[in-house]
């Protein structure tokens, strides 16, 4: 008895940490390795509640990991986070994609730049930046405990208490890096933290449309996009008026199997991620092809009623728009295949201009955008010094990465985050 009182004392003492991290991705690792780097005496733990940690990281970027975006002037780059744009402008001016790239070069990444500037390991392989992370984690004696599922957190005198599904565990400082996850959600809320209501972001639009059936793969450089108001009161709570938003987005668009997704859907599937879940993402957009207002549209294809007089519309593609869609635009523009120029009267040339400026389309769902997705909602910025990350509610409390109520349009924008905070974090954790 004596002998396992006195074990179990030493299994306690040995969980003594002056820093312990919860949360093995990507915010968690940064964090930890930055930590140990500037006060290599402190004992440091991160705890994981999988098998292997860095699971999100493994497939990020399609396998290849976006890890930051091209944009180097902090004003530009928070303009890509729908929320947390005002809050990460202080913090990027101390670490952003520059330092990124730094940090990464320095420890052996290498790192280059694609044509829309998100920046990826010159391997090609996610695997790269594991390995980094866990080599480096391990040069600096980091504790990374797997299969640990931390399932309450108290804060005893001056010690944070963990419990996990092992043992106790007991900290100085905590750092709650675990992503979006309900159940560490409903711990912080335990803590007095607010957490903003978590709902998807950076997906794809599902569509059912004859305009855009059996033709997945086709592009368009550039449309422009928007979300029609939604005229229906939603369960009474708010007016009409109090819900008209200003969704619009432009950018590439690619039709898919189930409808829509590239850049200009991406974009508003972020910005709108609250509005569109409260619509329970049934609504309609207005979609411009050629990204021309309609009235320059309309003088185009009149010029065009003469110049191409005996050609069929059907096979005179025009705009750079792909020929498989113009030809679904025209049919859908109530012409047959064989219908000439010179027969458009100014009723059908209208109805053409209309299809190519403003198609209107109706979402019926959506889906998972497989390359990057993100959850918008989090532990509530206003409870957050971004000065040094740490809880504004408690001392030596600390949180980083997707767990905060920030979340990007896809790029690399949200592991940019993730090392920002965690950087910014471990300057403090270590002093
Ligand atoms: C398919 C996909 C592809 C993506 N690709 C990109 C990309 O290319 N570029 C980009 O910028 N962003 C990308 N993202 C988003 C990016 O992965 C996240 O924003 C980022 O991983 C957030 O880092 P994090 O450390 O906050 O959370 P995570 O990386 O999710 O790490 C959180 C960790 O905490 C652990 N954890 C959770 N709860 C507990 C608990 N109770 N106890 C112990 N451990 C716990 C989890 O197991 C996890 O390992 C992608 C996301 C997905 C899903």
């Amino acid at each position: 008895m004596f002998y396992n009182v006195k074990f179990t004392q030493f299994l306690r003492h040995m969980n003594q940490y002056d820093v312990i991290i919860i949360g093995g991705g990507a915010a968690g690792f940064f964090a930890a390795i930055n930590i140990a780097e500037q006060n290599p005496k402190l004992r440091i733990a991160i705890l994981e509640r999988s098998k292997e940690g860095l699971s999100k990281v493994k497939v990020s970027g399609g396998g290849r990991c976006n890890i930051t975006h091209a944009e180097f002037i902090p004003q530009e780059l928070v303009k890509n986070y729908p929320r947390g744009e005002k809050e990460l402008l202080g913090p990027f001016h101390q670490f952003m994609t520059g330092d990124t790239v730094e940090w990464f070069e320095k420890r052996g990444v290498e790192l280059k730049i694609e044509d829309d500037g998100r920046m990826f390991p010159v391997s090609n392989s996610s695997q790269t930046i594991i390995d980094c992370f866990l080599s480096q984690a391990k040069k600096y004696k980091v504790d990374v405990l797997y299969s640990h599922l931390v399932i309450s957190i108290k804060k005893k005198k001056d010690r944070w208490q963990l419990e996990t599904n092992h043992s106790l565990f007991t900290s100085e400082k905590l750092l709650i890096a675990t992503g979006s996850n309900s159940k560490i959600w409903k711990l912080v809320e335990g803590l007095g933290h607010n957490i903003s209501e978590p709902v998807p972001s950076l997906f794809t639009f599902d569509i059912k449309d004859e305009r855009i059936k059996d033709i997945p793969g086709v592009a368009v450089k550039n449309v422009s996009i928007k979300v029609l108001n939604d005229s229906s009161p939603i369960q009474g709570e708010m007016s009409q008026r109090d819900r008209v938003v200003n969704l619009e987005s432009e950018g590439p668009l690619l039709i898919t199997h189930s409808g829509m997704s590239a850049p200009a859907i991406l974009k508003l599937s972020a910005y709108g991620a609250i509005e569109l879940a409260v619509r329970d993402y049934k609504f309609q957009i207005e979609v411009n092809f050629i990204n021309l207002p309609f009235e320059d549209c309309l003088e185009v294809v009149k010029t065009l009623k003469h110049d191409l007089a005996k050609k069929t519309v059907f096979k005179s593609a025009q705009f750079e728009l792909p020929k498989r869609l113009w030809q679904k635009l025209v049919i859908a523009s109530k012409m047959v295949p064989e219908t000439r120029w010179a027969d458009l009267s100014r009723f059908d040339l209208e109805t053409l201009a209309n299809q190519l400026t403003k198609a209107i389309f109706t979402v019926n769902g959506k889906s998972t955008f497989k390359e990057e997705f993100v959850t918008a909602g989090g532990i509530d910025l206003k409870e957050i010094n971004f000065k040094t990350f740490e809880s504004k509610l408690h001392q030596n409390l600390y949180f980083a990465g997707e767990v905060i109520n920030v979340d990007a349009v896809t790029g690399g924008f949200n592991f940019q985050n993730a090392w920002t905070g965690a950087y910014i974090a471990a300057q403090h954790i270590s002093k």
